[in-house]
Parts: structure tokens; C-alpha cells; sequence
């Protein structure tokens, strides 16, 4: 025991010379060897509490990248870390080590064989990418843990991963059956069950693959009984490893037994998955009892009913989602009560399946006491309740109001008949530390999920926390469970496995790993010979963030951007490659420097300030900022509600601080002056942007890419065509009409079309009296002095309508998301600010709440809407949508990520592959798609370019599209064509008069000048 001991703290504390591994690796390795300070800080931490930087990362793009790698390391005796998603929730996916990032390149389901039930995968593959493929021949891969669209089958071997459907399917261990691994030392092997002649015969070889197998048979020979005797017999037992396998009853699976060692025994380099059936039929009954403990009780009687999932979830989980905002369709669909049980049943038929559910239903309407129940059949209904399930670690970390809550005890298991009377035990326990959680996990196979509010900054917070978890061991194992029942042992509960096993089996453990890794280098200090669970704390008692001064007053984080960058929790969500919002950026490169996880990680370090060191002049949190583009995806659609946006442009402020910004910066963020300047002679600016050449030259000033078009700017502003007319209503209710710089100067035609749908519903129209701008463009350049002033300049000037709570209807959604969320992040103080804030409406919202009973027209139209990204994000689209349903018009909504375009980030020389390749991943085919007559709607001037641009439509303002059905102007085929050509044509105008003008001085010039020469 002593030998190991040593072994291991001899293998932590080498020494490793990383610059001599980096430049080694670079010479051998074809995938991106990255051991910067960004990249080491952005792998520092996965979801858990703890954090250790790395030496360095690499991506391999093969088998080969990775024995080069592994072999490198060994050479100069430096750990390694495998990872995949990096959701590892107990401190398993860091540490100080080479880390190999499979998500990348590693990525390729190699076979799907729907005979033999089975799919060869490499390790980098995510689990829903395998699942979807699966599901073309009514198969799947049946553990399916909440993090289903972003972790990988690496990380699930890792961790022997389970799900929902664990009670359909198992663990991860009972659904793999070979594995290709790699071994510290560089033996490459295939394992698997292996037959008693095998066993014999391979054993008896010479060379290492001999050493392991002798190895493993005489390490069950010396264990089995103990295996037997002290592994608990519950359904979901993940912590330890896994040496039930080496059992003869379990025919020797070498390939299950190196399921969940969290990295620390071998390399999976490709993995030969077992395939379930996967029902196609669904449905979901939803069951409310008065309190989640209820719940609990009644799940082995649930579970006779044999559903494929059966979770719980309490009633604070729902508060905290209704707190946040999260998941309000999904939480209306639960019945009246205090816990709930989710149990989904699953057929060949729709009616096999209700007809499963109905039993249930009747069961438990025979009990003595009757839940509240509602059976889901509809699947859209059906995904919103399991959103509510899946989101709910994010739901209960950062609430508004509640102390920060940690894990620590995350995912302990019982026997199923036995979990009421742990969860009561474990309320109790808590409550006597006066520690509060969420309830809510597997229930079918009594795993339980909490967050707790541990204090992880204070000495005696800290005691506190080892003395619970210690105690709380203590229950579970009194109850003959198991510590971890689903995330893994890591560090959190690696250090309890002599609780729960046994020295003896503690030991055998040790053994099975240097059996693997005689070097003890595979992510060494996690479930053997471990770290303490209070060492190596991401924040600990001696955190001291940097607290600088910023612009924006983040009144959610108390104040603090470190506070703000605290939130993400590593949940991993901006990871996915489908559906939502966020992150649009990570969808292209899919670099995690470039998720919404990295850069919030990122700047968290900005702010610890050990490996980032350069603080506001970072250059790696730079770069890292560089993609996002500003499209508060991820305000929404985190369920922490991590605002990279809004930290980006804190961070610019600061990082230009006293330098020159790039020529685009002063061209885009101060667009409002120079198409105030512009508007002087639209003509002229437009010869010079529109023709070819001189359009050229300009692009060139203004630092665009040559593929884009500038817009062309109106030959008359809004502002100037409303001022010539005499406006009706006079003495209708008054609203304000923000005229933006966008449709002001460039697509009047939106802001005419708003006047007219207002006026038609009887408002008198006004506009501010001065030229105002909300300062949108200012954001992605951090140019916040000004925005600043420009705000304060509104408020002054528009106080007397404020005061008077004249409603302002705002036509750019990105304008009216920084009066809904920047202006208060700047202003929290300043009342107006939240007057102003409240005033303002989108078109959508303003007709739905003050004029519901004007007769909008009937469009019976299909239409594909596109949502801009801070209207979905702040505003949300429910108005928008409301409205055009009042107008009969049948939309879809196809791509609900960002255009690409996301203001100026499009127009910028370096950004452009990246915008164009954002809107091929979803927005611009679904347009060429759509039918000629279907009608397309945007709202954001930028999504209208992109779309412009993009494809051979363009799309129209609700406005627009309201104005049309008002003056019943609408052709069959291409609906916009009329309203385009004629904006063509005015344009074409007025740079022929301008053009003339030119010539007609040009003329005059040379006229004048061979005058006087004859003179
Ligand atoms: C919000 C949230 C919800 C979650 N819900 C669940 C749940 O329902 N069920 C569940 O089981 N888990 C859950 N988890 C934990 C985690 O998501 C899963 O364990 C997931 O399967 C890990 O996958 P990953 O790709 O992120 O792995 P990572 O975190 O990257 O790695 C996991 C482990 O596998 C090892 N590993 C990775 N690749 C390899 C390889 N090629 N060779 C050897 N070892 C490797 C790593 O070293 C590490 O120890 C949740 C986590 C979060 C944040
Ligand atoms: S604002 Fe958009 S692009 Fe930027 S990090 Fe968030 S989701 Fe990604």
C-alpha cells in the first residue's frame, strides 16, 4: 500500500519540461498541439468545484496523433488526461497533465451494424450524434445523461454514464463490448469478454499484454469473494472500479471492467457499442404528489408498471426555474402538487403505450392517496417537460437571491425501495447544517441529484463542507448505497471509496490501476491514492478576485465582473451542435477557446489573474472574444445566464483603453455619424459604395471584405419624409416612433410601412425631436464612453415623454434590447432608465397590448420568420409570434441560431467565412427553400442583409408585411419584389442625379479650365 502511495506522489510531483514536450509534439503530432496560457487556462476547470491548469492540450486528429502523444509523455514523464465534453461534474476531467481533447477531430462513427445491434465509435463521437444515426434503423444507445447533445462516448466510457433511460438500457457499462485502448506505456490492445481458454492463453504470453492479463486473473483470484460480498447490489453503483467484471459470472469483460475509471488506466481510441431498440412510440405521465419524498416512496410500485424513465424532481427545482424565467411551457404541463415523477412509457404503437401509461393511471387512482396525474402524448409537450429535467442543474445554480450552490454530494444511489427514508435522513442532515438543495435525479433507480449551498470561501465554510459530505457518506453507506451513482467518484468522493469498500478493496483497486499504469501517469490523484475532496478548490478560502472598475454595474453579480464570470458552472450547454440559440460561434470552429463556456472560463481566470496575468490587455481573452458575436444567445439560452455580449464589450472598453481601435471599429461603431453625414448627399455616397471600383476602394477604407455589398443609403431619410407630411390622429393616443439609424437611413420603407399600421389602428405618431441613437453598433467595440453619453443624451432629452409614460415602439429589435438590458446594466440607479426601459415596445408587443382589438388584416400566407438574435434572447418572440397568428398567417420558424450577421461582425474582413458559414448552418438554406409565394420575415436590419446577401430573397419587416395586408398590395410570388425593385429604383436615381451633378461640375470645371488656358 505504502509502494503505491509513494508511487503516485512521486508521479504528481514530477517535474515536467513542458517546453521540450511542446516542441516534440509539435514535430510528431499532425492534430493542434496548444500549450499557451489561454489554452491551458480554458481546460483548467470541467463542472466541478475544483481546478488544476494543465501543462498543455492537444487535439488528435487520429489514432497515430495519439500514440504519438502518449509516447511523448511517457518519454518525459508527464501525465495525461483524456477528455471529451468536459462535463465531468467530480474533478475528474482536470489536472495538472497533458490533456487529449478528443471532441474535435476524433469525432467519426466508424460502423452501425443493425444485424449485429452494435456501432464502432470513436471516442470524441456525441452521444446524440450516435443516437441519431442509430435511430434510422429503430435503434439506440440507451444510457442517456442529461448532457445527451454534448457528451461524448469517451467521457461516458470514463464515467459509466447513465440516463433517463438507464432503466430501459443500464449504464454505459452494460452497453459496451470491446474497446480499442491504448496504455501509458503504449500498448495498444482490444479487450472484451474473454472466454476461460483465452483468459489461459493469454496470460501465459510474454510481453505486457501477458503482464495485464496474469495481472487481472490473479487480481480476481485474490478479490473475488470480496467483489461479491462488499459491492452493493443496487442498480446504480458507478463508484470504484469496475472489478465485478473480472468475475467469471461475468465472463472476464475486461472491456466493461475499464468502464468508469475516469481516465486513469488506458486510452480509448474507438469503442464498440452495444445498440438497444428504442421504442418509437411515447408517452409521458406526469405524476404531483404533495412533496418529492411522497414521490420517492411510490417508485417501486411505479416501477412494476415497467416505464423506460421514471425521474423526480421537487418543488424548489420548479421555484428556481420560475425565479429564472427557464422552462415556463414545460413547468405549466406539470399537474398541481409539491414532487413529481416523470414516467415515460414506450412502445412499437402509440396505443400499446397509452395503454401502459393507463394502467399506471388506474393503479395509482385505486390508492389510498390519489396524485394529481396528466398523461402527455403530444411529443412537443412531451420534450418541454424533459427540458424541465435536463435543465436542472443549470435551473439551481445562480439564483437570483439564493446563496451559490455547489456539488459535492451530487448523484448518491440507494436501493430503490429505500429511497424515501435516505431522502428524509438526507433533509435532515442537511437541514442540521443548515444547508439547503434541490431534490431531484433518477429516481426509478434511486440515484439522487442536489446541488448544495456549500460556502466554499471561507476556512470554516470549507470544514463544514468535508464534515457533511463525510457524514453524509456515511448515511448513504448505512444504507447499503453506493457514494457516486452516475458522475463518478474524481475527487469529490474518491477519497470516501475506503468508506464505502473496504482497505482490502481499496487496494485492489490500486492494483487493477498499476496493473494499466505501472507509471501511475493516467490523470493521476482521481479515484486511487486521490487528492483530498477540499484540495484543489476552484475558489477556496484565499479567493480574491480582481475586482476592477467597469462600465456596466452587472447588478445581478452584486457588482462584479468576476462575480458574473462566476456563473457558468461548466454545464456545457453552448457545446451543442444543435438546437437553441448559443453557441453560434463554437458551431463553426467548435474550439472551446470560442464557446460560451471557454470565454466565460477565460475571463473568470482574467480575474483570479495566476495564468492569465495580463488582466484588460489579455491578448488570449482577446482572441477568445474575437467570434462571439454579440447575439446574447447565450443570456438566453444558459441556464446560468452567462452574457458573454456584455462582458465582451467591458472587456474592449478596457483592452483599447488609451489605443487605436481596427478601421472598422470607428467606421461601424460610429455608423449613426456617418450616416447622418452621408444623408447630406445619399447620391454621391452611393456612387462611391454601389458602383464597381469605387465600391471597392470603399470597402477597402471601411476595412469590409470585398464579397459583402454596403447598403445603399435612402435618397430621403424617415426622419425627412415624416416631417414633410401632416400627420392624422391628431388626436389619437400618442406614441413615439424610435426611428434607428438602420431604418432611418437606409430602409425608410419600414419605419413609413410602421407609421402607417399605427396610424391605422389610431395613434398619433411622433418622433424625438432631435437625431438620437441608441448606440447599438458601440457595444461590439466596446466604445462605452460613448455609448454612455448617448444614452444619458436620450434620457435627457426624451424625459418629458418618459414622464408622461408615452409608449416608444422600437423597429430595430437590437435597439430595443439596449433599452431593455444595457441601459439598465448601466443605469441601474437611474430611474428613468427603468421607466424608459419599461416604455419601450417591439411593434409585436406594442399591438398586442395596447391595440388587441384593432382588426389586423388576414394574410392567409405561409411564412418563415427569423427571429433576431437579441429579440429572442431578451425580448423573446411570443408577441411577434401572437401577431401573425392574429393575422392567419401560417409560419415556421426554422432556424432558431443566429443569422451570422449579428451587426457589423459579418462586414469585417476576418469575420466573414465565420458569418457566412453561421448562416449556411441553418437560416440561409431554410430561405432558398421556401416556396416563391411563402412570405420572408425579419425584423433585424442585419438578418435582412445576411439574407439579402445569402440567398436570391430578401426579407421584410412585420411592418412591411402588416402594411400589406392593410393596403392589400401583395403579389403571388416573391411578396417583397415590388417594395425591393422600387427601393432599387429610387437608389438608381439618385445616383444618376448625382452622377449627372458630377459630370455636370466636371464639365464645368474643364469648360472653365480651357477658358482661362485660351485666356
Ligand atoms: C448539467 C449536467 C448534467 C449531467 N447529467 C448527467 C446524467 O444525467 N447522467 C450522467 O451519467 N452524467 C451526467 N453528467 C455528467 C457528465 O455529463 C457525464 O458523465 C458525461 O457522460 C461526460 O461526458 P464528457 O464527454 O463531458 O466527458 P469528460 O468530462 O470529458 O470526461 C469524463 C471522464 O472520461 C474520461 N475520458 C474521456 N475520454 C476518454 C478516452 N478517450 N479515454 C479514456 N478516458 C476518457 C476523462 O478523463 C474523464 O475522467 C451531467 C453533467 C452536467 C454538467
Ligand atoms: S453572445 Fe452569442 S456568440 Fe457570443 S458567446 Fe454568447 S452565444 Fe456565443
Amino acid at each position: 500500500m505504502q509502494k503505491f502511495a509513494e508511487i503516485a506522489r512521486a508521479a504528481r510531483s514530477h517535474a515536467v519540461n513542458a517546453a521540450k514536450l511542446e516542441a516534440a509534439l509539435r514535430r510528431n503530432v499532425r492534430g493542434d498541439v496548444r500549450f499557451d496560457n489561454g489554452s491551458r487556462a480554458l481546460y483548467a476547470t470541467d463542472g466541478s468545484n475544483y481546478r488544476q491548469v494543465p501543462i498543455g492540450v492537444v487535439l488528435p486528429r487520429d489514432a497515430d496523433d495519439v500514440t504519438a502523444t502518449v509516447a511523448l509523455a511517457h518519454e518525459l514523464g508527464s501525465p495525461i488526461l483524456c477528455r471529451g465534453g468536459g462535463t465531468s461534474l467530480a474533478g475528474q476531467c482536470c489536472n495538472v497533465a497533458v490533456i487529449l481533447d478528443f471532441s474535435k477531430y476524433m469525432t467519426r462513427i466508424v460502423e452501425i451494424d443493425p444485424v449485429r445491434q452494435i456501432a464502432r465509435v470513436q471516442p470524441g463521437v456525441v452521444l446524440d450524434h450516435l443516437r441519431n444515426a442509430a435511430e434510422k434503423y429503430h435503434l439506440t444507445f440507451g444510457p442517456d445523461p442529461a448532457t445527451h447533445d454534448r457528451c461524448t462516448i469517451g467521457g461516458m466510457i470514463g464515467n459509466n454514464s447513465c440516463g433517463v433511460h438507464s432503466v430501459m438500457a443500464g449504464k454505459t457499462d452494460d452497453n459496451i463490448e470491446e474497446l480499442d485502448i491504448l496504455t501509458y506505456d503504449g500498448v495498444r490492445l482490444r479487450v472484451g469478454e474473454t472466454s476461460d481458454a483465452e483468459l489461459e492463453k493469454i496470460s501465459g504470453e510474454e510481453g505486457r499484454r501477458g503482464r495485464i492479463y496474469a495481472g487481472l486473473k490473479a487480481l480476481r483470484e485474490q478479490y473475488a469473494d470480496l467483489v461479491r460480498q462488499r459491492f452493493p447490489n443496487i442498480p446504480r453503483r458507478v463508484s470504484g472500479y469496475n472489478l465485478n467484471y473480472l468475475l467469471p459470472e461475468n465472463k472476464f469483460q475486461v472491456a466493461r471492467a475499464l468502464v468508469g475509471t475516469e481516465g486513469t488506466c488506458v486510452t480509448v481510441l474507438e469503442a464498440t457499442c452495444r445498440l438497444v431498440k428504442s421504442p418509437p412510440q411515447r408517452v409521458l405521465l406526469v405524476i404531483a404528489y404533495p412533496d418529492v419524498f411522497e414521490c420517492a416512496d411510490r417508485v417501486p410500485d411505479i416501477m412494476q408498471f415497467k416505464p423506460i424513465g421514471l425521474e423526480g424532481i421537487d418543488q424548489r427545482l420548479v421555484d428556481y426555474m420560475r425565479r429564472k424565467g427557464l422552462n415556463a411551457e414545460g413547468l405549466a404541463l406539470l399537474p398541481e402538487g409539491g414532487g413529481w415523477l416523470l414516467a415515460e412509457f414506450g412502445a412499437d404503437t402509440q396505443a400499446e403505450a397509452q395503454a401502459q401509461a393507463q394502467a399506471l393511471v388506474d393503479f395509482l387512482g385505486r390508492s389510498p392517496n390519489q396524485p394529481h396525474m396528466r398523461l402527455l402524448i403530444e411529443p412537443a409537450q412531451i420534450r418541454k417537460v424533459w427540458e424541465v429535467r435536463e435543465s436542472a442543474l443549470g435551473a439551481s445554480s445562480h439564483v437570483p437571491g439564493e446563496p451559490l450552490e455547489w456539488e459535492g454530494w451530487e448523484d448518491s444511489a440507494v436501493r430503490p425501495d429505500q429511497l424515501g427514508r435516505y431522502l428524509r435522513d438526507l433533509n435532515k442532515l442537511m437541514a442540521g447544517y443548515g444547508y439547503r438543495s434541490t431534490l431531484y435525479g433518477h429516481f426509478g433507480h434511486a440515484c439522487v441529484h442536489m446541488r448544495v449551498n456549500f460556502d466554499m470561501q471561507s476556512t470554516s465554510g470549507i470544514a463544514n463542507f468535508r464534515k457533511f459530505v463525510e457524514e453524509a457518506a456515511d448515511l448513504v453507506i448505512n444504507y447499503g448505497g453506493s457514494l457516486s451513482g452516475e458522475h463518478g467518484d474524481g475527487q469529490s468522493r474518491a477519497e470516501l471509496l475506503p468508506r464505502m469498500f473496504g482497505p482490502e478493496l481499496v487496494q485492489a483497486f490500486r492494483e487493477f490501476k498499476n496493473i494499466w499504469d505501472p507509471d501511475w501517469k493516467m490523470n493521476p490523484g482521481k479515484v486511487v491514492e486521490p487528492y483530498k475532496l477540499d484540495e484543489n478548490l476552484r475558489l477556496g478560502a484565499d479567493y480574491r478576485p480582481w475586482e476592477p472598475p467597469t462600465h456596466f454595474q452587472f447588478p445581478a453579480d452584486d457588482g462584479s465582473l468576476a462575480g458574473a464570470t462566476l456563473r457558468c458552472v461548466g454545464v456545457g450547454k453552448c457545446r451543442r451542435s444543435e438546437g437553441g440559440v448559443m453557441c453560434p460561434s463554437f458551431r463553426v470552429t467548435r474550439d472551446e477557446e470560442h464557446s460560451t463556456r471557454g470565454r466565460a472560463h477565460l475571463l473568470w481566470e482574467m480575474t483570479k489573474g495566476d495564468v492569465i496575468q495580463d488582466g484588460w490587455r489579455d491578448e488570449h481573452v482577446k482572441d477568445s472574444l474575437d467570434l462571439c458575436l454579440a447575439c446574447k444567445g447565450c443570456k438566453s439560452d444558459c441556464p446560468v445566464g452567462v452574457d458573454v455580449a456584455t462582458y465582451k464589450s467591458e472587456f474592449l472598453s478596457h483592452y483599447y483603453d488609451g489605443r487605436r481601435r481596427p478601421r472598422s471599429a470607428y467606421a461601424f461603431g460610429n455608423i449613426d455619424l456617418w450616416a447622418g453625414l452621408a444623408s447630406n448627399a445619399p447620391g454621391l455616397v452611393n456612387l462611391t459604395t454601389q458602383l464597381p471600383f469605387l465600391r471597392d476602394i470603399s470597402k477597402l477604407v471601411a476595412g469590409i471584405p470585398r464579397q459583402r455589398s454596403i447598403p445603399a443609403l435612402a435618397p430621403q431619410t424617415f426622419r425627412a419624409w415624416f416631417h414633410e407630411r401632416v400627420a392624422p390622429n391628431w388626436d389619437g393616443p400618442p406614441v413615439l416612433l424610435w426611428p434607428d439609424t438602420f431604418n432611418n437611413y437606409f430602409l425608410p420603407d419600414t419605419a413609413k410601412a410602421a407609421v402607417n399600421v399605427l396610424e391605422a389602428a389610431g395613434f398619433r405618431v411622433l418622433l424625438p425631436n432631435a437625431s438620437l441613437c441608441c448606440g447599438r453598433p458601440l457595444y461590439d467595440w466596446g466604445m462605452l464612453s460613448r455609448a454612455k453619453d448617448l444614452l444619458l443624451e436620450i434620457l435627457d432629452l426624451l424625459e418629458p415623454a418618459i414622464e408622461q409614460r408615452i409608449p416608444i415602439v422600437v423597429l430595430e429589435p437590437s435597439c430595443a434590447a439596449v433599452f431593455r438590458d444595457e441601459l439598465l446594466n448601466l443605469f441601474p440607479h437611474d430611474e428613468r432608465a427603468h421607466t424608459f426601459s419599461q416604455q419601450t415596445y417591439l411593434l409585436s408587443e406594442f399591438l398586442q397590448s395596447k391595440a388587441a382589438d384593432f382588426p389586423l388584416p388576414k394574410l392567409t400566407r405561409k411564412a418563415l420568420v427569423h427571429g433576431h438574435c437579441h429579440h429572442k434572447s431578451v425580448m423573446k418572440m411570443t408577441a411577434e409570434e401572437a401577431v401573425l397568428q392574429r393575422m392567419e398567417i401560417d409560419f415556421h420558424t426554422p432556424a432558431p441560431g443566429c443569422c451570422g450577421m449579428a451587426g457589423s461582425f459579418g462586414f469585417e474582413q476576418d469575420k466573414y467565412e465565420v458569418s457566412v458559414a453561421i448562416g449556411e448552418l441553418e437560416l440561409l438554406p431554410a430561405v432558398r427553400r421556401a416556396p416563391p409565394e411563402c412570405l420572408i420575415i425579419a425584423d433585424g436590419f442585419s438578418c435582412r442583409e445576411q439574407i439579402a446577401q445569402g440567398t436570391d430573397r430578401h426579407a421584410l419587416h412585420l411592418a412591411e408585411v402588416i402594411q400589406m395586408g392593410l393596403q392589400n398590395e401583395i403579389s403571388l410570388d416573391y411578396p417583397e419584389q415590388t417594395s425591393v425593385e422600387r427601393r432599387n429604383l429610387a437608389v438608381q436615381r439618385s445616383m444618376t442625379r448625382a452622377g449627372l451633378g458630377v459630370a455636370g461640375i466636371a464639365a464645368g470645371a474643364a469648360i472653365l479650365w480651357t477658358l482661362n488656358r485660351r485666356r
